[in-house]
């Protein structure tokens, strides 16, 4: 067993941090959170060094990581920001996966050192209306094939990063199996200009530089070459990039406890209370004990579920588990976060608040963790399917 990163990774890792300390300060987030405005420019800069393409193979533009490279950036970045981290992880965990999975030769070509050079950027249009969990029983959005293209028409909600995304992938039914709802869905990478798609912003709690959209497909006409994977299969596309989904949210929850854990213990050294700092009490002192600790934890498990996925293992239950830990224990280091800074927490001014905010919304996206914990009990502890 090896704890150590290799060398290429540790030169990522100290190559993305000097990065994030430089264009991605804890002050500039605060700007484009207040402002809700996506620095787009920073994403051509990650590309210029080389991190979008970190995980992509070297055959399409990138320099030939994994999932644990991923993973290094991932955590790096949501250590300041896990809103910049989600852009990140639209691209590279699910845009370059789905289509290093299941393009075809011709998509990788075009889009793969696209991702990697930073040219286009991707959103998930997946969730529907009437929910996100039963997404099968929910998916109302179809597609009719009509000579050699596709129509769309369909609602769907949630689809977040249209401000920055060049293409939307579209998870529509091009057939309807009434015995098994997961037959028929199909995949399509449709550019976010083709006409009859429009979209309308939701204003939500965090992440609020990353905007969220209702979305609206009228009569949207594709090509058939515009679907990923085969025809009537989307669903099996789906849930081959699920781990890979999960062990990215479960990154940047470590990230975001990490700086969440680094604010409120800086805090704990400088105020004062008693004549003394308040880190010499052991109630506040216990608090950055357990978030450490809860870092810790959900940093192996999240570096155990990529070392499996980068092995080619199956890594489905670390990888859930590690998504559902992590969210929780980064919850949790931004609860204590925020009651060992007290009032300065609740400000605007200090940064905890927008860590606080943040990560509501991983704990039940893009999986909720009741869900997630259904099928732990599933298929870790052999229990019968739930739902
Ligand atoms: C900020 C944000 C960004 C998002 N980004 C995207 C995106 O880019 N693309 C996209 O397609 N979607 C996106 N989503 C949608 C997200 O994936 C869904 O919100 C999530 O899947 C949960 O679905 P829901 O909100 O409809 O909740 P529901 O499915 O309505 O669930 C409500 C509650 O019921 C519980 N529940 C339901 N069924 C069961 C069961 N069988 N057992 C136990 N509990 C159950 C759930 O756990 C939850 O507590 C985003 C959501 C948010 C909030």
């Amino acid at each position: 067993m090896d704890f150590e990163f290799s060398p290429d990774q540790r030169a990522l890792q100290d190559l993305t941090r000097r990065f994030v300390e430089r264009e991605i300060s804890k002050d500039a987030v605060a700007i484009w959170d207040r402002e809700n405005e996506f620095p787009l420019p920073l994403l051509d800069k990650m590309a210029e060094i080389g991190l979008m393409g970190a995980s992509i193979p070297e055959e399409y533009g990138g320099s030939g990581g994994g999932v644990m490279e991923e993973t290094i950036v991932l955590e790096e970045l949501a250590r300041h920001s896990s809103t910049v981290a989600l852009a990140y992880g639209l691209d590279i965990s699910f845009g370059a996966v789905t289509i290093e999975r299941h393009g075809t030769e011709a998509q990788k070509q075009e889009f793969l050192p696209q991702i990697a050079n930073g040219a286009v950027h991707f959103a998930l249009s997946m969730t529907e209306p009437d929910g996100g969990t039963d997404i099968l029983g929910a998916m109302k959005t179809t597609a009719v094939a009509e000579g050699d293209d596709y129509v769309i028409n369909g609602a769907k909600v949630f689809t977040t990063g249209i401000n920055i995304a060049s293409y939307l992938f579209v998870v529509a039914r091009t057939s309807r199996d009434p015995e098994k709802p997961s037959r028929g869905l199909t995949v399509f990478l449709v550019h976010k200009d083709t006409p009859g798609i429009s979209w309308n912003k939701i204003e939500k709690l965090g992440s609020k530089f990353l905007h969220s959209y209702e979305v609206v497909y009228q009569n949207v006409r594709v090509p058939k070459s515009s679907i990923i994977g085969q025809e009537g299969r989307g669903w099996h596309a789906v849930l081959d990039t699920l781990n890979n989904e999960r062990i990215f949210i479960a990154a940047t929850c470590v990230g975001l406890a990490q700086g969440a854990f680094e604010d409120a213990n800086q805090y704990a050294k400088e105020r004062r209370a008693y004549d003394r700092p308040i880190g010499q009490f052991q109630a506040v002192q216990h608090q950055l004990a357990e978030t450490l600790t809860d870092i810790e934890l959900a940093r192996l498990m999240t570096y155990k579920a990529a070392w499996m996925q980068d092995k080619g293992q199956d890594c489905s239950l670390p990888a859930a588990m590690a998504k559902l830990f992590a969210s929780e224990a980064a919850f949790r280091a931004t609860d204590r976060g925020m009651r060992v800074m007290a009032g300065y927490g609740f400000t605007m001014e200090y940064h905890m608040q927008r860590y606080y905010r943040d990560i509501r919304q991983l704990i039940f996206a893009p999986i909720t963790n009741e869900m997630n914990k259904n099928f732990i009990a599933q298929v870790g502890c052999g229990q019968p399917k739930s739902y």
